[in-house]
């Protein structure tokens, strides 16, 4: 088993608990070759992009609309407000 930091370290977390998931190497790897240490907003329309094909074009600029709505790098928009751990 391995740990991976759901949001990077230096993104915005740290070692708390609630950024912190067990996975065993295998499918740690694969996540990061995947996403590598994108922001929520990016992992999600990196999903939506591999999933196009199969989705009804409707629903892709709906998804799509949405995640580009805010910048992605706006973290606190995002992401819970961490400060106090
Ligand atoms: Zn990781």
């Amino acid at each position: 088993m391995t740990t991976h930091h759901i949001v990077a370290r230096h993104e915005w977390w740290t070692n708390h608990e609630d950024n912190l998931l067990r996975i065993p190497e295998k499918p740690h790897q694969s996540l990061h070759i995947l996403f590598e240490t994108r922001l929520i907003a990016e992992k999600l329309i990196r999903t939506l992009e591999i999933e196009k094909k199969a989705l009804r074009p409707e629903v892709v600029n709906r998804l799509m609309d949405t995640l580009t709505e805010h910048d992605p790098r706006d973290l606190s928009f995002w992401y819970k407000d961490t400060t106090h751990f």
